[in-house]
């Protein structure tokens, strides 16, 4: 049984991993290349929902929902031993359809939730104006989701470091992972400019970077980043009250309401390698996005925009498991649209797997050596 675990990447997925470890007993050793947590689990907006997974397929959808039904309890848990409050918020959805095409899109969405036993609400202009006064009243028509929930990313990561700070997890940033060191089929532990860390397994979290790594063990893992852009409106607390999606499937936007009145506006989906800019273009996608639905908007003070780098994979699904052929080494990278929703189970399925317990959920169909899975529909 593996005692000292050493996970490559310190986003939301390696400290969910080393935080689910140190529970169970383990010692958990952190590195990142970088400062810890300010990639894509930075920038993403934290939205958590199972409308894009009801589309792919069942076994996402399953892991998708077995996480979002840990969050409560999780988020709990981390603010108890943190101080820090992840804000998960039951902020409820609304999918506005501006035009016939938008609420066909939107039917079939809630057609794929249905044959998983979900259900919302169809509103009309005047109901949903009524539910969230400030929007534009050329809408046509809104489906509401209660279920749809939030937490705040930045925060999430800085509970899940209290703990594992205050738990003696050992924590290295600007120490990139270089190579592996194996003994025959067996890890023994990472090579950094520092030197050698020792440990009885490893766990690569790497995010969008966890191709090159994947190329020193001369594995071939379908794994790129995709560039999303962010705008952050402030305006007053109660502005917005519930998270916005339009676009479906065009021009995808949405907004989401901080409890301090800040409004995210998310997001580009690009192939632009591993250029973090934001550009005029993505901007202006979603400044007149959000005014679209939100006319009020374009009065706020933007305070920030950025960019991330979501985490992709070959077909949208990611990579969970051990890798082939290897002793000690594991892999969960490729969360691409949904690694904040999906951090509370990867830690929970990688710690059972580096102990050598049979995981919570089937892993085959997140294997590094599967058969790409078709791609989303709406
Ligand atoms: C704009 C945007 C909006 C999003 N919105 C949502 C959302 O609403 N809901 C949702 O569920 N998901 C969302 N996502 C997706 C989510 O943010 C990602 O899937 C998730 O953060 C991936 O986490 P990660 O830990 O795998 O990657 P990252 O957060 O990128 O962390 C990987 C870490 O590995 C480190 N690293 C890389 N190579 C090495 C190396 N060789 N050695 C050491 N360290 C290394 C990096 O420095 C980095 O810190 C969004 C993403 C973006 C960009």
């Amino acid at each position: 049984m593996a005692h000292r675990v050493i996970i490559v990447g310190g986003g939301v997925i390696g400290l969910s991993i080393a935080e689910h470890c140190l529970r169970r007993g383990l010692t958990p050793v952190v590195l990142d290349q970088g400062p810890f947590a300010r990639e894509a689990s930075w920038a993403g907006a934290g939205y958590l929902d199972l409308r894009g997974a009801s589309g792919v397929g069942g076994a996402f959808f399953s892991l998708c929902k077995k996480s979002y039904e840990l969050f409560p309890e999780w988020t709990a848990r981390l603010k108890k031993e943190s101080g820090v409050d992840p804000q998960l918020l039951g902020s409820g959805s609304l999918d506005l359809a501006f035009t016939e095409e938008e609420e066909t899109a939107i039917r079939r969405m809630e057609g794929n939730l249905k044959t998983f036993g979900h259900s919302g609400e169809w509103l009309t202009p005047s109901q949903t104006v009524q539910k969230e006064p400030g929007l534009s009243s050329r809408i046509r028509s809104a489906f509401y989701l209660k279920e749809t929930r939030q937490v705040r990313p930045p925060r999430l990561t800085r509970a899940l470091l209290q703990v594992l700070q205050k738990g003696q997890a050992e924590l290295g940033e600007l120490e990139p992972v270089e190579d592996f060191v194996l003994k025959g089929r067996q890890v023994t532990g990472v090579r950094t400019p520092r030197g050698l860390r020792e440990g009885d397994a490893v766990v690569v979290a790497a995010g969008a970077w966890s191709g090159s790594l994947a190329e020193k063990l001369g594995l071939r893992l379908a794994a790129k980043p995709f560039r999303g852009q962010v705008v952050m409106y402030r305006a007053a607390p109660g502005t917005l009250r519930h998270i916005l999606f339009t676009g479906l499937q065009k021009a995808f936007t949405y907004l989401v309401p901080r409890v301090d009145g800040h409004i995210y506006v998310g997001s580009t989906l690009e192939d632009a390698g591993f250029e973090k800019a934001t550009t005029s273009q993505g901007m202006e996608k979603l400044k007149s996005g959000a005014a679209k639905v939100l006319p009020g908007l374009s009065q706020q003070l933007i305070e920030d925009t950025w960019a991330g780098l979501r985490p992709g994979s070959m077909d949208g699904w990611p990579y969970l498991g051990r890798v082939p052929g290897r002793e000690g080494l594991f892999w969960a990278t490729g969360h691409f649209t949904h690694g904040i929703l999906l951090s509370a189970i990867t830690g929970l399925l990688m710690s059972q797997l580096v102990l050598g317990e049979r995981p919570a959920l089937d892993l085959s169909p997140f294997a590094l050596d599967r058969s790409p899975h078709s791609q989303p529909q709406f």
